[in-house]
């Protein structure tokens, strides 16, 4: 029979509800599937602004999917498709074009059954040995009050011994209090039972581990056993949080609840011991303009804490926005993130010059590459733009794919997903090991076929080719200790165990550089 766990949240937001989910499957070794249910009334996010929603994470399959996506995948060395993200917005144009097309003929249609049954339908779709939910939003919330009825209502669809409902809360200190508080946790409880969903275990957000006081507290008002009452601490790197719940008796409570047998986990154990003794340490700059909210580049930190893992290296984090960039650059290495839109790009093309020119490693990623090979075009005395920049410039050399020109739609329409790309023998080659790649793409601009030829002059070179040979996907030089660009997204495929190769060049180019600066030219 396949068991379902339920990850709901209260209190407040940013918890690390993705993450407490994330965490919960990292611990259980077996087919988990993760499903993630978001109020809102996009289809999905990727009209919105990074700034808006953090980064945009994109799946093998093409899907535009909220950024726990990210951690799931990571977490649980999985591949997400996008029928494990549901929206509102997908649920209702489901709805409506049911109703057009006379499904529900003759009936009122209505938030319950008809939408209710919807969710819990695209729910159990999904056939894997155990389901892993997270509903998005805190309980109280008007967006997700559906969502949590459709999963109070699996509860006798496939049985209580088969569910385990989990609830995050928060356990505040306040200051001059200085105590641990249990009230909003019991509020939050109370909302929950209040839409008729009993908690099997809380996991308490806190400061410090919960005192058995607390957790008695816990444990008395909200009818669990004090074993049910976890803590989750606060930590310095998240991927300790499998192995915080693991050592509070989590696997053993989901082995009691659901008949799971599960062994404990060790598979991370090393690389954090790595990361907790770094033996050298570097700067590593992003120069990007959604500087405002630290999630807007999520998976290209999470790709950098990946390599700092295996490299036993430090890696001090600079976020910088190009808007009013003027000054030097001073780190170890530099990444030029994705983007839209010409803000910020001018100062972008400066660092791209600066590094080339004083031999910083630096990996331009999607708009990143775009700019590189823009700087390169100028490099040769070239009037140079993006045409996405620039529309009117005299040498477009990046330019608007021609399967993109009749495109309105903005939602799911840019090249999405994963793609195979031939390498040249060559840096970048010998990173992947390998001259065939398949990387995650989002984008609807590329490097004009037109000036292909032209541009392989003065040590750059176009070393990765779609299949078909018509879209350049990897550029690399040959006078450069690490001048790498990618039209894709390396960072979307990182994970702890196997960070991406491109972001593992650029570290360790860096490191040779400080360790003989030589290394630059
Ligand atoms: N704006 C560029 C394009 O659409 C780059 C996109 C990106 O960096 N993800 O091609």
């Amino acid at each position: 029979m396949q068991k379902i766990i339920v990850v709901t949240g209260g209190v407040l937001s940013g918890l690390g509800k993705g993450i407490t989910a994330a965490s919960i499957g990292h611990l259980i070794s077996k087919q988990v599937t993760p499903i993630k249910l978001d109020g809102y009334l996009n289809t999905d996010p990727g009209t919105m602004n990074p700034l808006e929603h953090g980064e945009v994470f994109v799946l093998d399959d093409g899907s535009e999917v909220d950024m726990d996506f990210g951690h799931y995948e990571r977490f649980l060395n999985t591949t997400c498709t996008g029928a494990q993200s549901v929206t509102m917005g997908k649920v209702f144009e489901e709805i409506r074009k049911k109703e057009r097309r006379g499904d529900y003929l003759g009936k009122t249609v209505q938030y319950v059954p008809h939408v209710v049954d919807l969710i819990k339908e695209k729910i159990l779709s999904i056939k894997s040995e155990i389901i892993l939910i997270e509903v998005g939003g805190t309980v109280g919330d008007l967006e997700n009050n559906l969502y949590i009825e459709a999963i109070r209502q699996l509860r006798q669809d496939v049985g209580k011994e088969n569910i385990l409902y989990v609830h995050l809360t928060y356990v505040p200190i306040p200051v001059g209090v200085n105590e641990q508080k249990s009230k909003p946790t019991q509020q939050s409880v109370n909302e929950l039972r209040s839409k008729g969903i009993q908690p099997d275990i809380i996991i308490a957000r806190c400061s410090e581990y919960l005192t058995p006081k607390i957790v008695h507290k816990i444990a008395n008002f909200c009818d669990v056993s004090p074993q049910h009452v976890i803590t989750a601490i606060d930590v310095d790197n998240v991927y300790k949080i499998p192995y915080v719940f693991q050592e509070q008796g989590l696997l053993t409570v989901l082995n009691q609840s659901l008949k799971l047998y599960l062994q404990p986990q060790t598979a991370w154990t090393q690389l954090l011991t790595n990361l907790d003794n770094p033996q050298q340490e570097i700067v590593v700059a992003i120069y990007g303009k959604y500087t405002d909210l630290g999630d807007s580049y999520a998976s290209i930190n999470e790709a950098l804490m990946h390599c700092a893992a295996h490299l036993n290296t430090k890696i001090n984090l600079q976020l910088i926005d190009t808007t009013t960039f003027n000054g030097n650059i001073t780190a170890n290495a530099v990444i030029i993130p994705g983007g839209f839109g010409s803000r910020g790009t001018e100062g972008k093309i400066e660092v791209i010059k600066q590094c080339r020119k004083q031999g910083t490693p630096i990996l331009g990623i999607c708009l990143g590459m775009q700019l590189m090979v823009v700087e390169h075009a100028r490099s040769l005395g070239l009037n140079a733009n993006s045409s996405e920049i620039d529309p009117n410039i005299e040498h477009p050399v990046i330019d608007i794919m021609p399967e993109q020109k009749s495109v309105t739609d903005k939602g799911a329409t840019m090249r999405l997903g994963a793609y195979t790309a031939i390498l040249k023998e060559g840096i970048i080659s010998s990173l992947y090991n390998s001259t065939t790649v398949s990387e995650r793409h989002r984008h609807r601009y590329e490097v004009n076929p037109q000036y292909h030829n032209q541009l392989e002059q003065e040590g750059l070179i176009l070393c990765g080719k779609s299949e078909d040979g018509r879209l350049i996907e990897f550029i690399e030089r040959n006078d450069h200790p690490y001048f790498v660009g990618t039209q894709a997204h390396p960072e979307l495929k990182s994970t702890f165990t196997k960070p991406a190769p491109l972001f593992m060049g650029l570290v360790d180019a860096a490191l040779k550089i400080r360790s003989n600066p030589e290394n630059a030219n």
